[in-house]
C-alpha cells in the first residue's frame, strides 16, 4: 500500500493553533486582563428567526408520514434551488435550476472540485488568501504558481499575458484582505481565462457584504463570458450564520465545456456518486434566508457586523493606518505600523491592549506585514478594543 505521498508536502498549519497558544500565555499571565478576540472567521450572532421557524416545521413534518423526508435529491431539492435562482436574477444573472447545486457548504465543494481536474493542471492561486485552495490542490499533487496580491494592486491582482495556468481562483470580496473585483477587472480575468483555455474558480462567500447598490459584482456571470469559463462557490456561512448549519451551493454552468467534456454533467456525475444531499431540514432553513421576512433579518445582521467593520476603519483611518476592506467586506487587512513583522505586531497588541488578530503571514508568504481582523464580533467589544487602539496609537 502506497500512501499520497502528496501529503508530504503540506505545511503544518501553525495559525490557529499558535494564535490560541499565544491568548493562552497570555490569560495565565494576566488573570484580570479582558481579552478581545478580533482574529476569529466565524460569526456570533444567532440564526435569524425565519430560519429558526422553518427548521421547527420541517422536524415537525419529519415526525409524520406525509411530512417524512429520506434521501433527496443530491444536487438539493428544487424550492431551495429556485429561491437561489430568484436572488440571482436580482442581478440580473439568470440560471437554469440544473445549473445550481446545493451543498454541505464553501469548503467541501472547493475541495470537492478538484474531482473534475486533471492533476497535471497547472493551478494559479493569489497570496494572500483563503488557505484551502493551496492545500487542496497540494494534496492532489499540483503545481502552483502565485498571483501577488499588495499594496501596489490594492490586494487585487489581474493577470496578464505571460501567466499561463489551467485553473485560477479568485475570492471577492477576498478572504483576508476584504478587496473586492470591479466589473472591469473580472472581465480582464474572464479573457484570461477564455484567451487560455482556463477555468475561474470563484469563491463568493462574502458577496453578501458587498453594498446592495453598489455597482461592484456580487456573482462572476455578472461578467460576459463567464458562464464558459467560470465556475461559483457561494456559502450561507457568513450570509446567514450558517457556519455550524452548514449549507452552501455551487453554480456549475451548461455551457462550460472542456476536452468534450461537460464540467455541469460530470459535476453532476461526481455529487449523485459521492454525496448524498444536504439535510432537508437544513434545505428548509436555507429557503428561509431567501424569503423577504428572512432578507431582512439577515440583513440586520450582516449590517451589524458590517457597523463594527466602520468602527474599526475609522480608528485606523484616524491614525493614517494603511488598510484594505471594511466597506464590502467583514474583514480589516492593515498594514502593522512602523514595519512590525505579522507576528510581532500580533505579540504587541496581545501584550500591550490585549487584542487579538490573525497574522496575515498565514494566508502566504505575501500577507507579511499585515494583520486581519474581524467584524465578526460584538459591538461593545469592537467599540472597547478600537478605543484601546486608539489610545496605543496617540
Ligand atoms: N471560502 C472562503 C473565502 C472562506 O473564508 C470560508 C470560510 O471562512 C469558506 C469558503 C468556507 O465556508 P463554509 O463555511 O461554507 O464551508
Amino acid at each position: 500500500m502506497k500512501i499520497n505521498d502528496n501529503y508530504k508536502n503540506l505545511e503544518t498549519s501553525y495559525l490557529f493553533s499558535t494564535v490560541k497558544r499565544k491568548v493562552k500565555e497570555f490569560c495565565d499571565k494576566n488573570p484580570d486582563k479582558k481579552v478581545i478576540r478580533l482574529g476569529i472567521g466565524d460569526v456570533t450572532r444567532p440564526l435569524c428567526k425565519s430560519v429558526i421557524a422553518a427548521m421547527h416545521n420541517a422536524v415537525d413534518e419529519m415526525g409524520t408520514y406525509k411530512g417524512f423526508h429520506g434521501y433527496g435529491p443530491e444536487q438539493g431539492y428544487d424550492f431551495l434551488k429556485e429561491k437561489i435562482q430568484s436572488y440571482y436574477l436580482k442581478n440580473n444573472v439568470k440560471l437554469e435550476l440544473n445549473e445550481i447545486f446545493i451543498s454541505d457548504g464553501a469548503k467541501s465543494d472547493v475541495g470537492n472540485i478538484l474531482d473534475l481536474f486533471s492533476i497535471e493542471n497547472k493551478v494559479l492561486i493569489p497570496d494572500p488568501v483563503y488557505p484551502a485552495y493551496v492545500d487542496t490542490n497540494i494534496m492532489n499533487g499540483r503545481k502552483i504558481t502565485y498571483i501577488k496580491a499588495d499594496k501596489e494592486n490594492d490586494f487585487l491582482p489581474i493577470p496578464n499575458d505571460s501567466y499561463k495556468a489551467d485553473i485560477a481562483y479568485i475570492c471577492s470580496p477576498n478572504n483576508p484582505t476584504g478587496a473586492v473585483y470591479t466589473k472591469e477587472q473580472l472581465k480582464i480575468w474572464v479573457d484570461w481565462a477564455l484567451k487560455n483555455n482556463a477555468i475561474i474558480i470563484y469563491d463568493a462567500a462574502y458577496e453578501c457584504f458587498i453594498e446592495r447598490d453598489s455597482e461592484l459584482p456580487k456573482s462572476i456571470f455578472e461578467i460576459e463570458g463567464a458562464k464558459k469559463c467560470a465556475l461559483e462557490i457561494c456559502s450561507l456561512s457568513k450570509m446567514a450564520g450558517f457556519t455550524g448549519t452548514r449549507c452552501g451551493y455551487t453554480v456549475v454552468p451548461n455551457d462550460l465545456n472542456f476536452d468534450d467534456m461537460n464540467l455541469n454533467k460530470m459535476w453532476l456525475r461526481r455529487q449523485t456518486t459521492k454525496f448524498n444531499g444536504v439535510a432537508y431540514i437544513i434545505q428548509r432553513g436555507a429557503e428561509a434566508v431567501f424569503s423577504e421576512e428572512g432578507q431582512k433579518e439577515i440583513r440586520e445582521n450582516i449590517n451589524y457586523y458590517k457597523n463594527n467593520a466602520r468602527i474599526m476603519a475609522q480608528t485606523l483611518t484616524k491614525h493614517n493606518i494603511y488598510f484594505t476592506g471594511g466597506v464590502n467586506s467583514p474583514y480589516i487587512w492593515l498594514k502593522c505600523p512602523n514595519n512590525m513583522g505579522s507576528w510581532e505586531f500580533f505579540d504587541y497588541l496581545l501584550n500591550e491592549i490585549g487584542i487579538v488578530g490573525t497574522p496575515g503571514a498565514g494566508f502566504g508568504k505575501f500577507g507579511e506585514g499585515y494583520l486581519r481582523l474581524t467584524a465578526f464580533g460584538t459591538y461593545e467589544d469592537t467599540k472597547e478594543a478600537m478605543e484601546r487602539l486608539d489610545k496605543l496609537l496617540s
